[in-house]
């Protein structure tokens, strides 16, 4: 069945008599047992922080996403990409990190795990096969993000895999981006695919979430315990927000994939923007790659300015109207924000001008052209 057949059904309660659509909510610290001899098993769940039914039907909807063994839910996107990667890496390691990674996702290599002794070397994003070269004896991990946050460079998935394979390296990719809905990372062979739930599926920019998906049940265990030893618990009217958002997140993304397209279409026309950087828009540097590995879209891109002063990139920010100024995508909402004090790259390209990120919400698109083109009066 297509995902959006199975979205709308996983995990419905039995009808009966006047039995609502929506699972129960479950809250609960305590669980109570009737027999003393129960109260130690590990089989079942002992403990409010081990979850509840709510939680393992967002696990299952999870795993169905992407064709996981295993799913572990963490209270924001940032959560689970930090601890898969915890998951997977001890003192004395080499960790490779994509140079176009989600910010914080550095910081914390940067600073935690510099903190546990583990190495952190940035890489480029297009990199490809030549990963090997910087593969090390003890390099553990090899974290990719495609495409990139803010910049969007599409990485070379299979080759990177390839790679790592050969040398025993584990894999981890955040696919935020395509939500799992527009690439399927484990299929090709990544270990751990993780998301911030936070944005398509939390759809309404109103509850922080996250998800690790595991290739396979060793690694889906290894996630969990590490989950499990440090303390993770999701709140179960959160993990219900997420469950709810399966239920639309197809028709959602659809709209939002096809609107930021056509606007990114029109953009790089536009006589004041020198580069679109959308993955699906043909003049993107990696569409090829981009059309191999991926089936479709996603809600953000961002618009090489050409070059003008940083106050009229913000007055121009300033002045639109339907777009929120604010971090974040996928919610029905849409956003902008100016990226330069952002990029701190090391291996990343000059752009040559201002960037722009927007982030497009279920408004209609030709509103939200009129916005940005009248903000566009800003700049001269
Ligand atoms: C937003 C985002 C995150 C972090 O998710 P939160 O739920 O906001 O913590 C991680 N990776 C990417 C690519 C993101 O866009």
């Amino acid at each position: 069945m297509k995902k959006e057949t199975v979205f709308t059904h996983i995990s419905r309660p039995k009808a009966g008599l006047g039995t609502a659509v929506n699972p129960d909510i479950t809250r609960a610290s305590t669980l109570l047992f009737d027999r003393a001899e129960d109260l130690y098993r590990t089989d079942i769940r002992g403990y409010g922080r081990h979850g509840s039914a709510v939680h393992d039907a967002l696990k299952d909807a999870f795993n169905l996403l992407e064709g996981g063994a295993g799913t572990s839910l963490f209270p924001s996107g940032l959560a689970a990409c930090t601890y898969a990667i915890l998951s997977q890496v001890k003192t004395g390691d080499h960790v490779l990190l994509t140079d176009s990674s989600y910010g914080p996702t550095r910081y914390f290599c940067d600073g935690h795990l510099k903190k546990m002794g583990i190495e952190t070397e940035m890489y480029d994003p297009r990199i490809g096969a030549d990963i090997e070269s910087v593969i090390r004896p003890n390099t553990s991990l090899i974290l990719m993000e495609s495409p990139g946050s803010l910049t969007f460079e599409v990485q070379d998935i299979p080759a990177i895999v390839k790679a790592a394979k050969a040398h025993g390296v584990t894999t981890i990719i955040d696919n935020t981006w395509s939500a799992g809905l527009s690439l399927n990372p484990l299929k090709m062979g990544v270990d751990i695919s993780c998301h911030a739930a936070t944005k398509y599926f939390g759809g309404h920019s109103d509850t922080m979430s996250g998800a690790a998906i595991s290739r396979t049940d060793k690694l889906a265990k290894q996630v969990a315990l590490t989950a499990k030893q440090i303390g993770n618990a999701c709140s179960p009217d959160d993990v219900y927000q997420i469950l709810r958002g399966f239920r639309t997140v197809m028709p959602r993304f659809r709209q939002q994939e096809a609107t930021s397209l056509a606007l990114a279409t029109w953009l790089n026309n536009h006589p004041k923007v020198m580069q679109v950087l959308h993955p699906a828009h043909k003049s993107h540097p990696d569409h090829t790659i981009w059309k191999r590995d991926f089936t479709g879209g996603g809600c953000i891109f961002s618009v090489v300015l050409k070059p003008c002063s940083e106050a009229q990139v913000l007055a121009f920010i300033n002045a639109l109207n339907l777009f929120g100024i604010g971090y974040s995508y996928g919610g029905f909402e849409s956003l902008a924000i100016h990226c330069d004090p952002q990029l701190k790259r090391s291996a990343s390209q000059l752009l040559g001008g201002p960037l722009v990120r927007f982030a497009c919400g279920l408004e209609a698109m030709e509103d939200l052209k009129a916005d940005i083109d009248r903000a566009f009066n800003e700049i001269t």
